[in-house]
């Protein structure tokens, strides 16, 4: 959410934390041109907090398509279920990188759920990764 204040220190510990990587999608803020933003898991409007275990790094557009989201639609089960916690949950419990390493992949209800509600495969992100990947700078972030 934008328009929050949030205090200089607890957003230096929230970047430090996710390594100034996406907590959803994994890009780098480091070799992105956009800023990353801090996000609130529970949204301020639900009654989250702004403290550093609801808070997440996020890149804009995954931010912006979590907007005030809790869950998602599980394609494959019809489920309405919870979108992916990185306070509660592990990246790598929910989602993979494709064999070339272009898209996530969801490995279950939540990460399914998740990857679709955020596009996190997205043309953009997916030339993003692959570039980087060029570089050797793909994937970032080992969680
Ligand atoms: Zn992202």
């Amino acid at each position: 959410m934008t328009g929050i204040y949030i205090p200089l220190a607890l957003r230096a510990r929230v970047i430090k934390r996710a390594v100034s990587c996406c907590e959803y999608c994994c890009s780098p803020a480091r070799y992105s041109p956009e800023v990353f933003e801090i996000e609130h898991i529970l949204p301020l409007a639900a009654g989250g907090k702004t403290v550093l275990d609801n808070l997440a790094l996020a890149c804009p557009a995954c931010n912006r398509y979590k907007g005030s989201r809790q869950s998602a639609v599980d394609a494959q089960t019809g489920q309405d279920v919870p979108m992916f916690n990185p306070r509660v949950q592990h990246w790598a419990d929910h989602f993979v990188w494709s064999d070339d390493l272009s898209e996530v992949i969801g490995q279950t209800p939540i990460g399914r759920a998740t990857v679709d509600a955020l596009r996190m495969n997205r043309p953009a992100v997916r030339h993003y990764r692959a570039a980087l990947q060029a570089l050797g700078l793909h994937p970032a972030l080992v969680k």
